[in-house]
C-alpha cells in the first residue's frame, strides 16, 4: 500500500484542478474561482517563440491580507497571539494578538494610501527582522499593491538595482539593522546611497526609528517620513484601509533570487496561488495546523524562507509565528535558538543546515541543547525542518539523536528541498502527508486519520510534496533511469505556491527556465537524483558538476564522502583544471578541532589527506580521487542565507593554477556573509601553490 504522501501527491498530479479547488476552500474568496487552473500560450514579442503558461484560480478575486489576520478576529480568534518578536540582540521580547496585528495593519494600509500607495503599485521592505516589517507588508498587501522585500543591510549598489528593477512608489526601512554583537548599522547611508545611484527614483521613504540608532530628521526632506509619527496622526485621524482584494493572478510580492551571477532575477508570487498552495503546505508538511502551534522560522524576511514560513503560512492558517532578530550563534551563544524554542514552547524550528554547523562548531558537546532539554524545555518541539541547501547525513543524525532525545515523542530532522522560484517545498517528508486524502477518495473519513511521515532517508529531501511533479533528465531532456543523476526538473504547471514568470520580465523566464529543455520542463538549476523509492536527492547545483575525465561527479556526494571523517567539520569541493582528465574535486576543509589557527598550515598531513582521499575512492570511486585538499579556518564563503559560494573558490583556484594569479579578481556576490572570508580563502590559496611550487622545484633539483 503506498504512503498517504505519495497517493495525495499523485493525486494533485493527476487531477490538479479538483485537488486545488477542493483546498481553495480553505480561504475566504471575494470572488469564488469558477474554475481552479487555467492553461494558454504564451507568445514573446521579441523572438515570436511560445510556451505553455498557466494561471491559477484565473477568475478569483482575493486579498491575502484578510486572510491572514481579519478572518481570524472575525470567527473570534482576535486574543490568540499572531506574532511573538525576541530580539536576542536588543533584549526585547513583544508579542502581538490578531487583533493588535489587524490594528497595526489597517492603519498602517490607512496611512500608506496617504502616501500614495496604490492597488498594483511596488513598495520595497528593507528592515531588520522587527515586527514593523511584518506590519509593512500586510498594509501593503492589503492596498492590493506589492512588496519586495530587500535584505536589510544589503550594499547600497544592490539595493539600488532592485530599486531600477521593482520601480518602486515607496521605500519602508528603519534607522538601522542590529546584527550581532556590532555596532547598530545605519541604514541612511545605504538607502540614500542607492536612491541616488538609481536612475529612478522612488517618491517616498517611510522610516522605522530605531532607539539605538536614529535616523535625523527624516521629515525634513523631501519625501522622507517618520514612521511612527504618521502612524500617530494617521490613527489620531481615524485613518484606516479595508482590505482591497486582487485577481488571484496578481503579484503579491517580488522576491529577488540569491543569484550568484547576473543581474537578480524578480521572482513573482501571485496572491490565489500562494495562499491556497502555503496554507495546505504549513499544515501537512510542517504540521501547523491552526490556533494554539507555534512555528519559529529563523530565517529572515529578506529570502523566501522567511516570507513563506514567518509571515504568510502562520498567520493564514491562525497560528503564532516566532519573529527571531539575532544569530544562531554570538547572540548570545549557541543556546539561543533553544531558549527561544523552550519559552514560547515552539512545535516546529525551520533553520539551514548551516545554523546548525555553527552550533556545532561553538558547542561541539551541543551542551546548550542537552541542558534546556534535560530540564523538559524542549518537549513541544515537534520537528526540525532545514533547507536553503544540502544537509549532510551527518549533521541530520547528530540532530535527530538529540532530538530524540529531549524533544516531543517521534520529533523528526527533516531536509527539505525549496527554491525562491517554488515558494514552498518541493520535496519533503510531510509531517500530515495524508492531508488531501479525502479529495483522492470521495471523502471516506477513516482514511484522514494521521500517517506517520514517510521515513528518513539520508542524503535524500524526502519526495515531492503536492502539486510538483520532479523528473531527472538528461542534456537533451529525456529521463532518466531511477538512481541515475541528472538535471532535476519539473513539469508544467508547477505548485500553486510558484513563480509563473519574472517581474516585467517573460522573456527573461523563458530563457532562465523553459528554454534549456525547449519548453517541455522547467528547469531547476540543480542536479541529482530520484531513487528507486521515488525519494529525491539534490546534490549541487548543475555548474557544481565537475567533469573528471568524461565523468560527472556532483561536489555534493564527494562533500559528503569527505565529511564522512570524523576529523572534519565542513567541506566544500570546486573543480581544479588538470591537463589530463579536464578537471579534478579539489576540496577546501575545515577541521573539527579547536586547534588555534597557527598551527593549520595550508597543506594537510599526508596521513590525513589519504584517509580522506580513501574515503572518496571508496565511497565515489578511483576516478574522484582528490587533487588536493587546502585546510583552514573561516575561509568557506558563505551568502547570507548560508549557502556555500563553491563559484567563488573555484575563481580562486583555477586564477592560481592557470596563471598563478593570486590576486585576481573573483566575482563576489552582494549577497556574501562576509567578504573577509574570501580574502583568507585567498590567503590559503597563494599558501598551498606556492608551497606545491616549493616542492616542484626541490624535486626537480
Ligand atoms: P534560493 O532560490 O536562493 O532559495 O536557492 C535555491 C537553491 O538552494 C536550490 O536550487 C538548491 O540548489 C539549494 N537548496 C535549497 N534547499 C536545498 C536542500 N534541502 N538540499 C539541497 N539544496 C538545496
Amino acid at each position: 500500500m503506498p504512503h498517504p504522501q505519495d497517493i495525495v501527491h499523485e493525486h494533485s498530479i493527476q487531477n490538479p484542478e479538483a485537488f486545488w479547488g477542493h483546498h481553495a476552500q480553505d480561504l475566504h474568496w471575494h470572488k469564488q474561482p469558477s474554475r481552479a487552473l487555467g492553461r494558454s500560450t504564451k507568445t514573446l514579442p521579441g523572438s515570436g517563440s511560445t510556451h505553455d503558461h498557466w494561471t491559477w484560480f484565473p477568475d478569483g478575486e482575493i486579498s491575502t491580507t484578510y486572510n491572514c489576520v481579519d478572518r481570524h478576529v472575525e470567527c473570534g480568534n482576535g486574543d490568540n497571539v499572531a506574532i511573538i518578536w525576541e530580539s536576542a540582540v536588543t533584549g526585547v521580547r513583544e508579542t502581538y494578538t490578531y487583533r493588535q496585528l489587524q490594528d497595526e495593519v489597517e492603519v498602517l494600509a490607512g496611512v500608506l494610501r496617504e502616501e500614495g500607495v496604490r492597488r498594483g503599485d511596488v513598495v520595497i521592505i528593507y528592515m531588520p527582522m522587527i515586527p514593523a516589517a511584518l506590519f509593512a507588508a500586510l498594509a501593503i498587501a492589503r492596498l492590493g499593491a506589492i512588496h519586495s522585500a530587500v535584505f536589510g543591510g544589503f550594499a547600497a549598489a544592490s539595493l539600488a538595482q532592485r530599486i531600477e528593477a521593482a520601480r518602486p512608489r515607496a521605500i519602508m526601512t528603519a534607522s538601522c539593522g542590529i546584527e550581532g554583537s556590532k555596532a547598530p548599522l545605519a541604514y541612511r547611508p545605504l538607502v540614500e546611497g542607492a536612491i541616488s545611484k538609481s536612475a529612478f527614483k522612488p517618491q517616498k521613504v517611510i522610516v522605522w526609528q530605531r532607539d539605538q540608532l536614529r535616523w535625523n530628521h527624516p521629515d525634513k526632506l523631501g519625501g522622507q517620513r517618520n514612521w511612527q509619527r504618521i502612524v500617530k496622526s494617521g490613527r489620531m485621524r481615524g485613518i484606516r484601509a479595508g482590505p482591497v482584494p486582487v485577481r488571484s493572478s496578481d503579484g503579491l510580492y517580488v522576491i529577488y533570487t540569491s543569484g550568484t551571477t547576473g543581474l537578480p532575477k524578480g521572482v513573482v508570487r501571485e496572491a490565489g496561488g500562494h495562499a491556497v498552495g502555503l496554507s495546505l503546505s504549513i499544515k501537512s508538511v510542517f504540521g501547523i495546523k491552526g490556533p494554539g502551534d507555534v512555528m519559529f522560522c529563523a530565517s529572515d524576511i529578506g529570502w523566501v524562507v522567511g516570507h513563506s514560513y514567518i509571515l504568510y503560512a502562520p498567520l493564514l492558517v491562525g497560528a503564532t509565528t516566532v519573529l527571531y532578530e539575532g544569530k544562531p550563534i554570538g547572540t548570545p551563544d549557541a543556546g539561543e535558538f533553544w531558549r527561544v524554542v523552550e519559552r514560547n514552547k515552539v512545535n516546529v524550528l525551520f533553520t539551514a543546515p548551516t545554523a546548525l554547523r555553527a552550533m556545532r562548531k561553538d558547542d561541539p558537546e551541543s551542551r546548550f541543547l542537552a541542558d534546556i532539554g534535560q530540564r523538559g524545555g524542549l518537549r513541544s518541539l515537534r520537528a526540525l525542518f532545514l533547507a536553503g541547501e544540502r544537509s549532510e547525513p551527518s549533521i541530520i543524525r547528530t540532530f535527530q539523536d538529540l532530538l530524540g532525545r529531549h524533544a516531543a515523542p517521534g520529533a523528526a530532522v527533516i531536509d527539505n528541498w525549496w527554491s525562491s522560484e517554488s515558494g514552498s517545498p518541493i520535496t519533503a517528508l510531510a509531517l500530515h502527508g495524508e492531508l488531501g486524502y479525502h479529495t483522492t477518495t470521495s471523502g471516506d473519513s477513516d482514511k484522514t486519520k494521521q500517517a506517520t511521515p514517510l521515513p528518513a532517508r539520508p542524503g535524500s529531501a524526502g519526495k515531492p510534496t503536492p502539486g510538483f511533479d520532479v523528473r531527472i533528465v538528461d542534456d537533451d531532456g529525456n529521463e532518466v533511469p531511477r538512481g541515475t543523476m541528472g538535471n532535476v526538473v519539473m513539469a508544467i504547471p508547477l505548485a500553486p505556491t510558484a513563480f509563473t514568470t519574472l517581474f516585467s520580465d517573460e522573456e527573461r523566464f523563458y530563457k532562465g527556465y523553459l528554454k534549456r529543455f525547449n519548453g517541455r520542463w522547467v528547469d531547476t538549476g540543480d542536479a541529482g537524483l530520484i531513487d528507486e523509492d521515488g525519494y529525491v536527492h539534490i546534490m549541487s547545483r548543475s555548474d557544481d558538476i565537475i567533469n573528471v575525465a568524461a565523468h560527472r561527479f556532483s561536489t555534493g556526494a564527494i562533500e559528503q564522502a569527505i565529511l564522512s571523517h570524523p576529523s572534519v567539520g565542513e567541506a566544500s569541493v570546486v573543480g581544479i583544471p588538470d591537463p589530463l582528465k579536464g578537471h579534478l574535486p579539489f576540496a577546501f576543509i575545515q577541521p573539527r578541532s579547536s586547534s588555534p589557527e597557527e598551527n593549520l598550515p595550508a597543506t594537510p598531513p599526508v596521513d590525513l589527506f589519504n584517509e580522506i582521499n580513501a574515503l572518496v575512492r571508496d565511497q565515489i570511486g578511483a576516478i574522484a580521487s582528490l587533487g588536493g585538499i587546502i585546510q583552514g579556518r573561516g575561509m568557506i564563503p558563505k551568502t547570507r542565507s548560508g549557502k556555500t559560494l563553491r563559484r567563488v573558490l573555484r575563481e580562486l583556484v583555477e586564477n592560481a593554477v592557470d596563471n598563478g594569479n593570486y590576486e585576481g579578481k573573483v566575482n563576489v556576490p552582494p549577497t556574501v556573509e562576509d567578504v573577509e572570508v574570501v580574502e583568507v580563502a585567498r590567503k590559503k590559496v597563494r599558501e598551498y601553490f606556492e608551497e606545491k611550487k616549493k616542492l616542484r622545484v626541490k624535486a626537480k633539483l
